[in-house]
């Protein structure tokens, strides 16, 4: 991929931001800039939100089934193009290739999904509340919607929203993460393709500026934010003083119970990729495994083999398993945490620092790490590492290891490896995490469930994907109605 200079899309167009001021988006494996991304200016903001709002006003008089049909055929580009937009996720982000397939995998089923909003929107109605009187519920688009997505999924986490927003009615204004916006860059000319009309959707790059113009703009009636959790508290609390609609997902940290009797091999694998798959880069990645009773006997010398023999390296490779890290800022910020868990009194087990890939010295890499006796509140415990860095802690008991896991501030995901029913019906009862995994290691809901973090994992009501994005890009509307028999005329 030559170097390329990204410009923005608004109303049907693409335009060239007029700051001069850019971003580099270099490949993470081999130090390559792949292409300049403009850090646009609240005015070209302003204008992406107008030309969004006149369109808006035609949009929604679209009938829904014509409006899917959109998406019918965004869904047929997406898979002629997918290969072409996996790669480019590899290229840009570092997953493997995969992961990145995987990735427009969830991307796809989204709009899938969202071809079911004429069913999905439907409204309630009842007759007779009281004599010759009806009462229905319907409802009706937000206006324009403003949608703002993290590093870590350059596809797919904009589409948790996207195709809801535009199957219910809305105008959409995205700013993607200025790491890894060229899928993005992408995903517009595939949807341009699929022939929404001018101002549907329109998307703006840029960094905080933006972030914070679409939070104060008065025509943005709807903000869906995923990203960090301290990012995600300024958004939910400067969106909603603005009257506006949040959903903002935030960070994580997932504890996964270890029982003696869990299978040894099944579980090994599935937590290697869980803790180490996209480089730990995952919101729902394993961060701390606590190991019950006994457990720690054959599964500390298991997670050592299997990290150890993790092949990293270059994503698009297809003998590697892991790839770099995003920013080597990132890898310097976890290879801090992982000397702070240290010092803390951790014990390294396998050690993934200073990592070196030969024909690839410049990519920010750090292969898979494991540290044990990782203390309870301590900074591995409780930090989101967000890098192929596995805590493995140790409990008793069942109930004292869901104590830790509930005592925590985040409640993106938790999981228990276990043969006894009895202890997984007790932990998916009790564990204070949205999204639970019971014998299994990325809990990621499909896309006809919400994506339901808790706690400083998730600020809002209403969910991505499925029905909670149908009711986030809805409001609801009473009507009551009567129409006296004695009114009608005689025919
Ligand atoms: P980030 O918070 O740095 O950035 C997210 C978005 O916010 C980007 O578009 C960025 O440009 C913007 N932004 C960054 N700093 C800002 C600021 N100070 N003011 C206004 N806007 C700002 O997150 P990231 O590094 O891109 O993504 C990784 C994070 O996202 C991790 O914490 C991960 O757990 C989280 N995440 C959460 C979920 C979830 O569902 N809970 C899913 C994916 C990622």
């Amino acid at each position: 991929m030559s170097e390329q200079v990204l410009q923005n899309y608004i109303n049907g167009k693409w335009v060239a931001s007029t700051t001069g001021k850019f971003r580099e988006v270099p490949n993470p494996a081999t130090a390559e800039i792949l292409a300049k991304v403009p850090i646009s200016s609240t005015a070209e903001l302003d204008e992406a939100v107008q030309l969004a709002h006149k369109a808006f006003q035609d949009w929604r008089r679209v009938p829904v089934t014509k409006r899917i049909q959109y998406l019918f055929k965004l869904k047929e580009l997406l898979e002629a193009n997918f290969e072409d937009l996996a790669h480019c996720i590899t290229l840009e982000h570092g997953k493997i290739l995969d992961e990145s397939r995987g990735e427009m995998r969830r991307t796809i089923e989204n709009v899938e999904v969202a071809c079911g909003t004429p069913t999905l929107m439907m409204g309630d109605v009842v007759e007779d509340i009281a004599p010759g009187i009806d009462e229905m519920m319907i409802r009706q688009p937000l206006g324009v919607t403003g949608i703002i997505s993290p590093s870590n999924f350059p596809a797919m986490i904009a589409f948790w929203f996207i195709p809801y927003a535009v199957a219910t009615g809305n105008t959409v204004v995205i700013k993607p993460s200025s790491r890894v916006p060229i899928t993005m860059d992408k995903l517009f000319r595939v949807m341009e393709e699929a022939g929404f009309p001018a101002g549907v959707v329109n998307m703006v790059h840029g960094g905080s500026g933006i972030v914070n113009g679409m939070l104060d703009h008065p025509l943005i009636k709807s903000i869906s934010f995923v990203g960090s959790t301290e990012v995600a508290k300024h958004v939910y609390s400067r969106g909603t003083t603005n009257g506006k609609r949040v959903s903002a997902a935030g960070g994580a940290k997932n504890p996964v119970l270890i029982l003696p009797d869990a299978d040894i091999g099944t579980t090994t694998n599935i937590m290697m990729d869980s803790a180490f798959g996209c480089s730990g880069q995952r919101c729902l990645a394993a961060s701390t495994a606590i190991m019950i009773g006994e457990a720690d006997k054959v599964f500390i010398p298991a997670f050592a083999e299997a990290a150890s023999k993790r092949v990293t390296g270059y994503g698009i490779k297809p003998e590697v398993q892991m790839g770099p890290v995003i920013t080597p800022e990132d890898k310097k910020r976890i290879e801090d945490l992982i000397q702070q868990g240290l010092n803390e009194g951790a014990e390294m087990l396998v050690d993934g620092r200073n990592a070196v890939i030969p024909g690839y010295e410049k990519g920010n890499f750090i292969k898979p790490t494991i540290l044990t006796d990782t203390p309870v509140g301590g900074i591995i415990a409780t930090t989101e590492v967000f890098g192929p860095v596995l805590g493995i802690m140790h409990c008793k008991t069942v109930e004292e290891a869901i104590k830790i896991l509930n005592d925590g501030t985040y409640g993106n995901m938790g999981s228990i490896f276990t043969h006894d029913g009895s202890a997984a019906r007790k932990f998916r009862n009790e564990a204070d995490a949205g999204n639970i995994g019971i014998n299994i290691g990325v809990a990621a809901p499909m896309a006809f469930f919400p994506f339901s973090g808790w706690k400083n994992s998730f600020f809002g009501d209403l969910h991505g994907q499925g029905k909670h994005a149908i009711e986030f890009f809805t409001q609801t509307k009473v009507v009551i109605e009567r129409w006296p028999k004695e009114w009608s005329r005689k025919f």
